[in-house]
This record gives structure tokens, C-alpha cells and sequence, in this order.
């Protein structure tokens, strides 16, 4: 099952994520985002950094509101944090509010941390453990199983809180389910794997279903009402509170009545320094160590609702609470055996990850150009805590090669001048004082600049062709197109594009050479002006021809006139002389 999930559509692939990943649990390969389920410890350090919003986290609040309408007993575990977490000074009002919702009964998980604490004692003052590891945090255990089994033999073999709890709940009521309620991710896989625990809420989520009605100072006052029955409960006092103080940082220490001698005491918080204490464990003896991956311990848990630095607050909260001495289970007596199996085996937990060999490390930092010692920047902008780390992730699948910015800005950078400067345009830099800054090789043919292009010294545009449209662009902060622009010392045309970039506060010129055009147009011209007058000639010549024949025609109608004229006449006259 999945914990834990990206959503695509979200990711950015700004490898934030992987940064803050302590085992590298996030996979980046083939340009696909997602948790790698084996290697990942479920801290949801990922969670939090997530500027995207990206990660997908599974919930049991469907499951549980299915389970209750089937009528099942559900009994809720309550981790200690809820002091902090819903702002509330005792269990109470919260165990009613679960009870209305449909709980069959709620209990503070501290019920379960007290018998832990007293398997350690008995286990420590055995003497058989050269070392000793203790945590309540599945994430750390995890830690353990998975990438320092070194550490396996010192880890206590005891349940943590909240399985021997449900162990402990079950026990009383064999036909009930038990739901654990905390602000931990990590509980999710340990519920499954443990058997006991049918389901994990963060408060979050009880939060938007149960209606908690604030506790006042008399509530607080008040120890709850014994939760089972049959379960008597115990003497109010501070000693028999102190598991309540689990979640927190140095919590399991302080959980101890007396502490067993011939150990030293001491506890970590964060993966950092949990993984440089596991690395070295094997150097000790005699040590106690307390581990809790979220630094403050659980009260600063993946889905603590504390504000933004709110752990020292929230701190202070649970330890008010723990000095009420409000019972709402009854007290261990000394040498009281637990009614249930408080035993817990960790087994090695394996993954899919391969070794590899320094040289198929070698052969991929090859392949991103690095190829001595001085090219590793150990950088991590990968998301890797060094080049090494990035070729091993790439050679398990989990990393692509061109997840080295390093490598990829060179290569974009080396593609750039590629293409810039074997463009057959023309491609200029001009500043704010109209000088060009740098040039391509067709750009200095073009203009005549003298030089090469890998050592461009800055000159003056004026010296090379009219600066006036430059001016404009740069004055006016605009884009401009010049055409046909005529540069003299090398008698060529040019076509120039020149665009204001804002952000250098430079010009960038683009120049194609439009020489060929123009004398192919001035042909054009020519002999557009040529036929134009060979076609005026023609004209002229057939008016002239028109104009003779229409003359010619003129005078030989004339005559014919005058000849009909004539004839008529000469025929009248006789007519007349007829009649006479
Ligand atoms: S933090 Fe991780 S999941 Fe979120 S956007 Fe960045 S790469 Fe994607
Ligand atoms: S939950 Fe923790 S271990 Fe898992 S991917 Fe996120 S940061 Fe890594
Ligand atoms: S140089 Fe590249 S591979 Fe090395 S750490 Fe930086 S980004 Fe990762």
C-alpha cells in the first residue's frame, strides 16, 4: 500500500524533496517523480518542504467511518500530543468527543508507553545489552532495519507504545478494533505490519469530524473517568504521568522512575544525527540512546498541527500537563508482570537497491563531464548529497543523468555559443552607452569589426554603421525592425532585428544580410524602368503611325467627298435640263 504519494500534475521537479530526504527515497527517473515505497522511512520531512503542495498521503478516515457504520467496537489510542495539537489540558473532553462520534471508548497511548518503559528497565537492569536503542518512532526503527543493520542488535526488542497498547486494549476486549490517533506518518506501515492496529488518524483528520468542545481549568482539574472496565484506576501522582512525556525529545528518559545503572543516557532527534549515531553505535558501550527522527520529537510529528516553530510551546504544554498528574490509566507497581507479550521483533528489512562498482560510478560521472576530483562539486542541486550519490542513484534507476544543473547549464551554455556563433545571421551585443559588447564571427564580417570573436574587446556601434535605431530601441525600451539598413564600409545591406533585454539592460541585434535582395530588386527596378520606357516608345511610334493613317484616311475622304459632290451636281444639272 501506498503511504505516501506525488502528485504529477504538482511537481515542479525542483528536487526539494530529495534534498530533505534522508535516505533518498524519491525517485526522479525518466522524468517521473515518485516515492520509492522500500526505501522510504515515511518521516514526511518531503511533506513539509513541498513548495508545490505535491505529496499525496494515504487517510483511514473512510476505512474508520465504514468500520463504524458496520457497528464495530472501535477503540481509539490517543498519542500524548493531542495536549499541543488540539489545544486541550486533559484527555477528557477529547475521549467524549471520540465516544459521540461513535468510539466505543478512547485512551491515551501512554498507557502503553508506561509498560515500555517498564520492559526497558527490566531488560537494562539484566545487563545483557552492550548498547541500548530506544524509540517509539516507526521511523527510526525503520532507520535501523533498513540502512544500519549494524545497529539491529541494540535496538530494545520491545513493542513500541502504541502496539503494546493495542495489545493491552485487544486483550481487554478481544471482539474491539483499535484506531491509533497521533501525528505520525510512519504509523500507518507499523499499524499494518503490527496486526493489532486497524487503522491510523492524524488529528487533523479527527479534527474535522469530531465536535471538541474546549476544556476549562475544571475539566483539567478533574481526573477522567476510568476508561474500561474492569481497569482500575491509579493513584494520582506525578511519577505514574511521566510516559506521557513520550513525544517529546529526551521523553523515554524522563519516562524511567529510577534510571538503571551502568549505561550512559542520552538522545538524538533528526535524521542527521540519528544516522551519524547509528553509523559509529558499534564504537560504544554502555549506551543508552534515545531516538526520535522529527527533531522536538512527536509533538513536532509530520502531521503536528504546532504552527511554524511552535515545538518549544507545544514543549511547555506537555510538560504543564504532565506536572497535572491526571491519570486516565492505572499505575505499573514495581515488579508487576504485563498481562500481555510486550516483545517485538525487528526483522532486516532489504531493498531493492543494488551495489554498484567504483567503476560504473566512474563511467557515469564521465558521462556528465567529470572526469577528476575537481570536477565533483558535490554541489547538490541534484538533490544528492554528492556526485557519487547522484551516479549511484542514476546506476539503480532512480536518478536521470541530467539531473546535474552543473552539467546541464554548461551543456546549455556550450549549445548556446554553439548556435550563436555559427549562426549564418549576424548576432550582436549592444550596451546602454551604444557600444557593441560582443559579436558573432558573421556579425564582425558583416560589420567590418576587426578581432576575434573568443577575446571581443567592447567598441563603439558609430564606428561600424548608424547607431540611431539602436538609440530608439534601448531610449524607448522597445523592440525594433530595420530594414534594409546600409552599411558602408563593407557596401552590404542588412536587415536587423533588435530587441531590448530587460533584464541585462542590453540590446541584442540580429542582422541577416540583404544584399542579394536589394541588388537583385535594383535589377529589377531597372529593367522594370527599362520596359516601361521601350513600352512608351512603342506607343509613341504606333500613334504616330495611327495618327498618319488617320490623316491619310482624312484626306483620301475628303477628296471622294468632294468628288460625290461633284457627281451629284453634275447629275442634278442634267436632271434639270431633262424637264426643261
Ligand atoms: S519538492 Fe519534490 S514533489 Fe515538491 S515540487 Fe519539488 S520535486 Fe516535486
Ligand atoms: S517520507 Fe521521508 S523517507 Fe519517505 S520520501 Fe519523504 S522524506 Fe524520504
Ligand atoms: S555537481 Fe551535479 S551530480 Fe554533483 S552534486 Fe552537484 S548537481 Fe549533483
Amino acid at each position: 500500500m501506498s503511504y505516501l504519494e506525488l502528485k504529477k500534475v504538482q511537481c515542479k521537479d525542483c528536487y526539494l524533496c530529495l534534498r530533505e530526504c534522508p535516505v533518498k527515497a524519491i525517485s526522479f527517473a525518466d522524468h517521473r517523480s515518485q516515492i520509492i515505497e522500500d526505501r522510504c522511512i515515511l518521516c514526511g520531512r518531503c511533506m513539509h518542504v513541498c513548495p508545490q503542495d505535491a505529496k499525496l498521503v494515504h487517510s483511514d478516515l473512510p476505512k474508520v467511518q465504514q468500520m463504524l457504520s458496520a457497528g464495530k467496537k472501535l477503540i481509539a489510542s490517543v498519542a500524548p500530543s493531542f495536549i499541543s495539537n488540539l489545544g486541550l489540558t486533559s484527555f477528557e473532553p477529547l475521549r467524549q468527543a471520540l465516544k459521540a462520534f461513535g468510539f466505543f471508548d478512547a485512551e491515551e497511548t501512554a498507557r502503553g508507553a508506561e509498560w515500555v518503559t517498564h520492559e526497558y528497565a527490566r531488560i537494562l537492569e539484566s545487563g545483557t545489552m552492550k548498547n541500548f536503542i530506544t524509540t517509539a518512532c516507526p521511523s527510526a526503527c525503520r532507520l535501523v532495519q533498513e540502512y544500519f543493520p549494524q545497529a539491529l542488535p541494540y535496538l530494545a526488542p520491545v513493542a513500541s507504545p502504541m502496539v503494546a497498547h493495542a495489545r493491552l486494549l485487544l486483550h481487554e476486549h478481544p471482539d474491539a478494533e483499535v484506531v491509533f490517533i497521533g501525528p505520525c506518518l510512519a504509523k500507518h506501515r507499523e499499524a499494518a505490519e503490527s496486526g493489532v492496529v486497524s487503522a491510523v488518524l492524524s488529528f487533523d483528520e479527527i479534527k474535522s469530524v469530531v465536535d471538541l468542545q474546549e476544556d476549562g481549568a475544571e475539566a483539567a482539574a478533574q481526573p477522567s473517568a476510568a476508561p474500561t472496565e474492569g481497569v482500575a484506576m491509579g493513584e494520582s501522582g506525578n511519577v505514574t504521568c511521566r510516559a506521557k512525556g513520550y513525544p517529546m525529545t529526551d521523553g523515554i528518559i524522563h519516562s524511567f522512575h529510577h534510571l538503571p545503572g551502568g549505561y550512559h543516557y542520552m538522545s538524538v532527534d533528526g535524521p542527521k544525527r540519528a544516522m551519524e549515531v547509528l553509523e559509529n553505535i558499534d564504537n560504544y558501550e554502555g549506551v543508552f540512546i534515545e531516538i526520535n527522527i522529527c527533531p522536538g520529537g512527536c509533538i513536532n510529528g509530520p502531521f503536528s498541527l504546532l504552527p511554524k516553530g511552535g515545538t518549544t510551546k507545544a514543549r511547555l504544554q506537555m510538560q504543564q500537563y504532565l506536572m497535572q498528574g491526571i491519570h486516565s490509566y492505572p499505575t505499573i507497581q514495581d515488579g508487576e508482570v504485563a498481562p500481555v507479550d510486550l516483545s517485538y521483533e525487528f526483522p532486516r528489512v532489504l531493498n531493492r537497491s543494488r551495489k554498484v562498482s567504483d567503476k560504473e560510478i566512474e563511467e557515469v560521472l564521465r558521462r556528465t563531464g567529470k572526469v577528476s576530483p575537481e570536477d565533483e562539486l558535490n554541489c547538490g542541486s541534484c538533490g544528492y548529497r554528492s556526485c557519487r550519490a547522484k551516479a549511484w542513484a542514476v546506476l539503480n534507476g532512480y536518478a536521470d543523468i541530467e539531473m546535474c544543473m552543473p552539467y546541464m547549464r554548461q551543456k546549455a551554455e556550450s549549445m548556446a555559443f554553439d548556435i550563436v556563433h555559427n549562426s549564418p545571421e549576424g548576432i550582436l551585443l549592444v550596451d546602454g552607452d551604444l557600444n557593441v559588447v560582443d559579436a558573432n564571427a558573421t556579425a564582425m564580417e558583416m560589420l567590418d569589426i576587426p578581432g576575434d570573436t573568443m577575446n571581443f574587446k567592447p567598441r563603439p556601434l558609430k564606428d561600424f554603421m548608424p547607431p540611431l535605431d539602436f538609440f530608439l530601441a534601448y531610449s524607448q525600451q522597445k523592440n525594433m525592425e530595420v530594414h534594409k539598413q546600409f552599411i558602408m564600409s563593407t557596401k552590404r545591406y542588412v536587415d536587423i532585428v533588435i530587441c531590448y533585454m530587460k533584464d541585462q539592460n542590453l540590446l541584442f541585434g540580429q542582422m541577416k544580410d540583404v544584399t542579394e535582395e536589394v541588388s537583385y530588386e535594383k535589377k529589377l527596378d531597372r529593367m522594370r524602368n527599362e520596359t516601361i520606357e521601350t513600352t512608351d516608345q512603342v506607343i509613341m511610334k504606333q500613334m504616330r503611325v495611327a495618327q498618319e493613317i488617320a490623316s491619310l484616311l482624312g484626306e483620301t475622304t475628303a477628296e471622294t467627298k468632294v468628288a460625290l459632290l461633284n457627281l451629284k451636281k453634275i447629275l442634278r444639272q442634267e436632271e434639270e435640263k431633262k424637264e426643261d
